[in-house]
């Protein structure tokens, strides 16, 4: 038997807190490590966790059990497809593999306990009931009790996306990522459906607040007890889509809509009143659409292990070391996921606006741009520009626009057409809806042209993409640091007319 040099509690046995078990016990058997997780060993809400090829190389390294676990009884791709208005477009470049959560957590579980972790089920704890730890870790989810607790040190902030979204399963199998969109009588409702398994796909469904409200799916009882399923949104979307999914089930894990939360926290640790660290979603989130937040919590896992090993006697050292090395690519993906939030916080506009080729390259160039996707995926942005250029006559910045009377020979343009009106666009979220308004009472001045400026991109591009799809109003974005394949990649998607460095 090893001396115990340390006695560590982690609260939460999701992937987060069982992948930190593992590695604490593999590196140091003095790592004396109890999980204490508040569901039984088998239940698991929702169904699949997608997982993107290039970025699990740090999680391999830990510990092959992803890898193996993929390989096994894993569903893997290379294709995102867009389906819009009776088109299927496929993007290629896009290595995925996803696996039913369950099946992940089984084996998850089985090398905690191989590797010496005690795991205790239906054990729902706080703070106060961990005396006796050295270190506790909250690693209990996006909702975290432990983080509220000691939110006046840790200082987490929270933003609430606009759009609803309801995670369901099916029994229809999707072949890849695949986005599915359609038009009911009462809004628009999009799909981010893939494979997890043999026979089941995950199948979640967005839509904006108003269309969920028109369509009469906000009468579930947000009170009922877990693991009731809001049965009335899931007959509406069956036969809404039906067609997409050759009339097959739907299938209910406490499904019930939300609102997705993208949660920051400053200090992942404290020393006090005593050592506690977060970790996975109890830290931080990212919108489900960049397909990472497992990833993160797994990554955080091997951060928080290697810290606190290479400190050893020293726990304020690795726990500011832990956060040190975890935060960075946490903050790039927070980053990324970003415009792919406000993108589905917008999609009903887009979908209205764009043909299916447009829709799709404005879907994928969402946070990359069009050379970097046609290194991934050379087809798809060949038949992207070869469908732009049959209707403008050549490649983007070359193709004509006329605005106001005036024909521009091209794209890129020095300085303004005459009737232009500026709009500053706003360098935080909290600013948009003064320059909506102001960017409102500019068309009913009769603006010819707008131009913004200023501010960040993400804010630039939503109101130049406001301006030419809700006002049909020609818009130029102004960026001094915009090099041509931007240039190329906001004119091609659509979200502006014109640019101007
Ligand atoms: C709709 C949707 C789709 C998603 N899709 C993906 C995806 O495709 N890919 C991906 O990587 N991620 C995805 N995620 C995110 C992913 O589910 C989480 O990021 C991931 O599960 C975080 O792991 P975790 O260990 O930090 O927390 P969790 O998995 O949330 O685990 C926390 C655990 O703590 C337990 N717990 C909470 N409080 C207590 C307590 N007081 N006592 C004891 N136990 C407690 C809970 O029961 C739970 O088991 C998705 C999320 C959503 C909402």
């Amino acid at each position: 038997m090893s001396e115990t040099r340390m006695r560590i509690a982690v609260v939460g046995g999701g992937p987060g807190g069982l992948f930190l078990a593992t590695l604490l016990r593999r590196a140091d058997p003095g790592f004396a490590v109890t999980v204490f997780e508040r569901n039984r060993a088998d239940d698991t809400f929702g169904f699949g966790v997608v997982f993107s090829d290039r970025t699990l190389a740090g999680i391999h390294a830990a510990d092959p059990v992803v890898r193996e676990a993929l390989a096994r009884h894993g569903r893997h791709w290379d294709d995102i497809e867009v389906r819009l208005k009776g088109e299927r477009i496929r993007c290629g470049g896009n290595g995925m593999a996803a696996i039913a959560r369950r099946t992940l957590l089984a084996l998850l579980q089985d090398r905690a306990h191989e590797a010496g972790a005690e795991l205790r089920f239906e054990h729902e704890v706080e703070l106060d009931d961990l005396d006796g730890y050295d270190l506790v870790v909250a690693a209990d989810g996006t909702g975290s009790r432990i983080r509220e607790r000691l939110a006046e040190r840790l200082r987490p902030s929270v933003h609430t996306a606009a759009a609803k979204f309801i995670w369901f399963g099916t029994d229809y199998m999707f072949d890849g990522l695949t986005f599915v969109h359609e038009r009911s009588p009462h809004g628009v409702f999009a799909v981010h459906g893939y494979p997890i398994s043999a026979d089941v796909s995950t199948f979640i469904v967005e839509t904006d607040e108003a269309s969920w409200r028109a369509a009469g799916l906000d009468g579930f009882d947000d009170d009922a007890p877990p693991g009731r399923s809001d049965l009335v949104s899931k007959a509406y979307l069956e036969e809404l889509f039906a067609g997409q999914i050759d009339g097959r089930r739907l299938l209910v894990n406490n499904s019930r809509w939300g609102n997705f939360r993208t949660r920051r926290t400053e200090r992942w640790w404290t020393r006090e009143p005593r050592p506690v660290a977060l970790l996975g979603d109890a830290a931080h989130t990212a919108h489900f659409s960049v397909g990472s937040g497992t990833k993160m919590a797994m990554e955080d896992a091997v951060a928080l292990s290697s810290a606190l090993c290479a400190h050893p006697g020293d726990l304020g050292e690795a726990l500011a070391a832990y956060q040190d090395a975890a935060q960075p690519s946490v903050d790039a993906i927070q980053d990324s996921a970003r415009p792919s939030l406000s993108w589905w916080e917008h999609f009903g506009r887009y979908h209205d606006a764009f043909e299916p080729w447009q829709f799709a390259f404005h879907f994928l160039s969402r946070s990359i741009t069009d050379a970097r996707l046609a290194r991934r995926a050379p087809g798809f942005v060949r038949a992207t520009h070869a469908a732009w250029r049959a209707r403008h006559g050549a490649e983007p910045l070359d193709s004509p626009l006329r605005v106001n009377g005036h024909e521009l020979p091209g794209r890129l343009v020095n300085g303004e057409p005459p009737g232009t009106i500026r709009l500053r666009a706003p360098s935080d979220e909290a600013g948009l809806p003064a320059a909506r308004e102001l960017l409102a009472s500019a068309v009913a001045a009769g603006a010819g042209l707008v131009a913004v400026h200023g501010g960040t991109s993400l804010n630039r591009m939503l109101l130049t993409e406001e301006a030419r799809l809700v006002y049909g109003v020609p818009s130029l974005l102004v960026d001094h640091e915009l090099d041509t394949d931007r240039a190329v990649t906001a004119v091609l998607s659509g979200r502006a007319d014109l640019v101007a460095r």
